[in-house]
């Protein structure tokens, strides 16, 4: 470990309807230690100290799960895909203790990392870590159709995100696309993917972070069919040949 733990910005949780439990900050805060360690040996995320980490990091990753975290025992099996530093996969394993969470990511270090703070966090027995493209997750038996919740940030484009996510949900379940900016172009081209994909936008919400760290956009997909078994594509045809 290289230094201490930033405090919380103050009023940090209030519009989130939630606080974390003094046992859920103490792993927030060890997470941030786990992040700054493994920087020194590789580039995981810029985005560990003060703020950064508590805004950008924390708060980004879990203000559209506002209605989850009101209910949190409900034992949610959830997938983030491209999770690169563990956002928001491992702030969610923190906030929801009863949800089973898979993490994805192409690049074996950072898959190595995220495994490693998982286990460290002692949350190694529900958060699976998979070193692979998602267009190989998106078919494979144990993840395909199975998730009540499909999630990525900061991965690809909309309609590329689109492809990744949505082969994975059972009936019921949601993609999730956490989004910067977000325009009725976007929504247009995402509609046109999901629509090959047999899913449809079932909302869009918007928020300023806190601290004038602006503009996010949580856009939900939901199924309307089960996910024609050529999606994924092969892998890297999603985001050279986007469905839209
Ligand atoms: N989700 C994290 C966040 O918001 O901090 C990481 C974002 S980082 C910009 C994008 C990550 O997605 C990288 O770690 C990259 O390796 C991963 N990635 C991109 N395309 C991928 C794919 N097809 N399959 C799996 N991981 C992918």
């Amino acid at each position: 470990m290289t230094a201490s733990a930033d405090p919380v910005p103050a009023g940090l949780w209030d519009s989130l309807g939630w606080e974390p439990t003094p046992e859920q900050l103490q792993l927030l805060m060890a997470l941030q230690q786990h992040l700054r360690d493994w920087n020194t040996r590789l580039n995981l995320t810029r985005l560990v100290d003060g703020d950064d980490y508590w805004v950008a990091q924390v708060y980004d990753s879990l203000w559209p799960w506002r209605d989850q975290l009101r209910t949190p025992s409900q034992p949610l099996r959830c997938i983030d895909v491209g999770t690169g530093g563990g956002f928001p996969g491992l702030a969610l394993a923190i906030a929801l203790p009863a949800a089973r969470l898979t993490l994805v990511d192409s690049v074996g270090r950072k898959a190595e990392a995220v495994k490693a703070m998982a286990a460290s966090l002692g949350m190694g027995d529900r958060v699976e870590v998979r070193w692979e493209r998602a267009e190989t997750t998106g078919h494979a038996r144990a993840c395909r159709g199975r998730q009540d919740w499909a999630m990525a940030r900061a991965v690809a484009s909309a309609p590329v995100v689109a492809e990744y996510l949505v082969p994975l949900l059972n009936a019921s379940g949601r993609a999730l696309l956490y989004r910067g900016q977000w325009s009725p172009e976007d929504l247009a081209s995402l509609e046109r993917a999901a629509s090959s994909l047999r899913a449809e936008v079932e909302r869009v919400e918007r928020i300023d972070l806190p601290g004038g760290r602006g503009v996010r956009h949580a856009v939900v997909l939901k199924p309307i069919a089960p996910c024609p078994v050529s999606y994924p594509r092969a892998v890297g045809l999603p985001a050279k040949q986007p469905l839209a």
